[in-house]
């Protein structure tokens, strides 16, 4: 590949604005999008009516905070009182160009979304940030191992890859076999997928033969979707022998707030200049400090059809100052990345466990193909969680050492509790493409 000398950010001047120069114009842009939802989106009026708050009271950056929170469940709400979209679409649904919808997390109903022309172009641009920022350039060849369906996914990655000017190779109904056939072939130097599928393809390239460092290209894995922990990272590099960048977005933005840097601060950069990004204490409601884990709460100015303000994520996160990463942007890093759900802590006899954590000692053994974790309520009372474990084929006989180990190793991280393990036949346990669930609570079944 020639060598070009391309520069380092998308944008320059916004990504490595001063502080103050970006609240400033941080500032100028909420002003804007209120005043915008107070004219344009009934629902808005009425939540900030009901707040006793006008456009006129947001005068600084900090009077974000005299502005009430929007919700899933008030979103959700305004749907079901007005289908379809509820009455928060601040433009004809005739102007738009694309309808997409997401199962979320929790809730039957699904969330929908509408956008503009104009709209997709932004969603466009923040990901060119993210792909500019991971070290991705108009000669690379970008495939996405991605359905191309009503999920969000990847789609505005595809745009973004168009702008730049990569050659985009999609998969959208091909199988994983197929998938490795191609990017092998095309030479693909850069992999779409979620941290899991990425895995799995992986997985499945090694049981076929296929040593993906050697015989494959890519240099750069761009994961999204889902938590992606340290360990599971490290066996991706390896894997791949490419380098793994991390970024996620939301359906409610329609794109992506936050992205990994190819100087890897373990962690993500926020894209401060189009997005206002708070830590909350869930409960409390009040913000945390700077290093404190908190659910993040977001106001973005790009989506023209959507105005979202102080929406609570009700994802985890941990914020650090922007200097800990060495690149020069100025926008600050949540260390990890998206470190799991507010929802998906779960108690078991008192002791908080996380999914992400379990996960992190899970993949610390690479003889280790899938895992699963049920949680039971046994006779009504007592909570139980047991992990099962899928060993890579011919690892079966690693078990007994690998069981008093994991057994040890999760105790250890979780204040003595006590896990169960099991052995699961080789392909019982289900595999994921997307929004992996490796976490089954079956305890409220047993309460119907
Ligand atoms: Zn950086």
């Amino acid at each position: 590949m020639a060598e070009h000398d391309w520069p380092a950010y998308w944008n320059a001047k916004h990504e490595t604005l001063p502080k103050e120069a970006l609240r400033r114009l941080q500032t100028i842009k909420l002003q804007r999008t209120v005043e915008r939802a107070w004219h344009l989106s009934p629902f808005h009026r009425r939540l900030y009516e009901k707040a006793g708050v006008t456009p006129g009271k947001i005068k600084g950056f900090d009077d974000i905070r005299r502005l009430p929170f929007m919700t899933r469940e008030n979103w959700m709400a305004c749907q079901a009182a007005q289908p379809m979209f509820g009455d928060m679409l601040t433009r004809d649904p005739s102007e738009a160009i694309r309808y997409h919808l997401t199962s979320g997390t929790s809730g039957r109903q699904p969330l929908r979304v509408l956008d503009s022309r104009k709209d997709w172009s932004w969603v466009a641009e923040m990901w060119c940030y993210g792909f500019w920022g991971a070290g991705i350039r108009p000669e690379d060849r970008v495939f996405f191992a991605f359905s191309y369906g009503s999920f969000i996914g990847f789609w505005g990655a595809h745009y973004c890859c168009e702008k730049i000017g990569c050659l985009v190779l999609p998969s959208g109904n091909m199988t994983t076999e197929g998938r490795l056939k191609q990017l092998i072939e095309m030479r693909a130097t850069v992999v779409c997928a979620t941290p899991t599928y990425a895995l799995r393809m992986g997985q499945e390239a090694a049981n076929s033969g296929i040593d993906l460092a050697k015989e494959a290209a890519v240099r750069r894995l761009i994961v999204s979707g889902e938590p992606t922990v340290q360990a599971t990272r490290k066996l991706l590099e390896n894997m791949w022998g490419a380098k793994v960048c991390d970024n996620a977005g939301m359906t409610e933005i329609g794109s992506i707030m936050i992205f990994e840097c190819d100087h890897q601060p373990g962690g993500t950069h926020i894209i401060e200049d189009h997005f206002i990004e708070e830590v909350i204490d869930p409960d409390t409601q009040e913000p945390v400090t700077m290093g404190e884990r908190g659910e993040r709460v977001v106001t973005s100015f790009g989506r023209g059809f959507i105005p979202l303000i102080r929406y609570r994520s009700r994802d985890l996160v941990k914020r650090i100052p922007h200097d800990r990463c060495d690149c020069g942007r100025t926008g600050d890093i949540y260390a990890g990345g998206i470190l799991g759900r507010v929802d998906d802590m779960k108690c078991i006899r008192g002791t908080n466990v996380y999914p992400r954590a379990v996960e992190t000692i899970i993949r610390e053994h690479p003889q280790i193909e899938e895992f699963q974790i049920l949680i039971t309520r046994e006779q009504g009372i007592r909570d139980e969680i047991t992990v099962q474990i899928e060993m890579k084929a011919g690892g079966e006989s690693e078990w007994p050492g690998l069981e008093t180990r994991l057994c040890k190793d999760l105790a250890e991280a979780h204040e003595g509790l006590r896990f169960n393990l099991s052995l699961a036949n080789q392909g019982d346990l289900p595999r994921f493409e997307l929004k992996a669930k490796r976490l089954q609570d079956l305890r409220q079944q047993d309460n119907q």
